[in-house]
């Protein structure tokens, strides 16, 4: 498990400009295309960092579009200034940026981006160790063993993650090989389908 983001992205020079340019407000981030290749190196380079996992349930990101988020850490709706600040950025799954939102996690107010996480309130990706925070149990349950993590499994609601896996036990437990066999017959071609038929009233007779 990537325990801390050790590295934190390196704006090339060519990026800089165009966000110097082009960056007027934190709305940009998601309606400008202009930041499209930008995003693209940040992720790629996060992967790598973060071993592929979510910042703040540890859970495998997938590789399409939409099952990862660059998370900014201090909410970029509460922050314009740190939208591209590369220690604001990690890779999240979109379950937890959704839940996290624009919840303010400073202690105080700020004018430069912390250099510490003396004044952050949740697990910072580049500051914080996650197993000093939090303990993930069988995957899907998180004890906390600090206040961040406390309030980290609150503003992420990890515990969505539990219901999740067992909502997911359930689907697969109630599946009767019969409700499977069922499944077979509408999807059969129509020479198999006398087959999978015979099949399933031998089963439930
Ligand atoms: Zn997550």
């Amino acid at each position: 498990m990537s325990n801390i983001i050790v590295n934190p992205y390196n704006l090339t020079l060519e990026e800089q400009k165009i966000i110097g340019e082009k960056f007027k407000t934190h709305t940009d981030w998601d309606t400008s295309d202009n930041f499209d290749e930008i995003k693209k190196n940040i992720r790629d380079f996060l992967r790598i960092e973060q071993d592929n996992k979510c910042c703040y349930c540890k859970r495998e990101l997938g590789f399409d579009i939409k099952e990862v988020d660059i998370e900014h850490i201090i909410a970029k709706s509460l922050h314009w200034k740190f939208t591209f600040e590369p220690l604001n950025l990690a890779l999240s799954c979109p379950g937890c940026n959704t839940k996290k939102g624009d919840t303010n996690i400073l202690a105080k107010s700020i004018v430069r981006y912390p250099k510490n996480s003396k004044n952050v309130t949740i697990i910072h990706a580049h500051y914080d160790k996650y197993d000093e925070n939090i303990n993930i149990i069988d995957n899907c349950i998180f004890e906390p063993i600090s206040k961040k993590g406390s309030h980290t499994i609150t503003v992420c609601e990890l515990f969505r993650i539990k219901i999740a896996e067992k909502k997911a036990k359930e689907v697969i437990v109630n599946r009767s090989p019969e409700s499977k066999l069922i499944d077979l017959i509408v999807n059969a071609p129509a020479d198999q389908l006398s087959i999978a038929f015979a099949e399933l009233m031998k089963r439930i007779k």
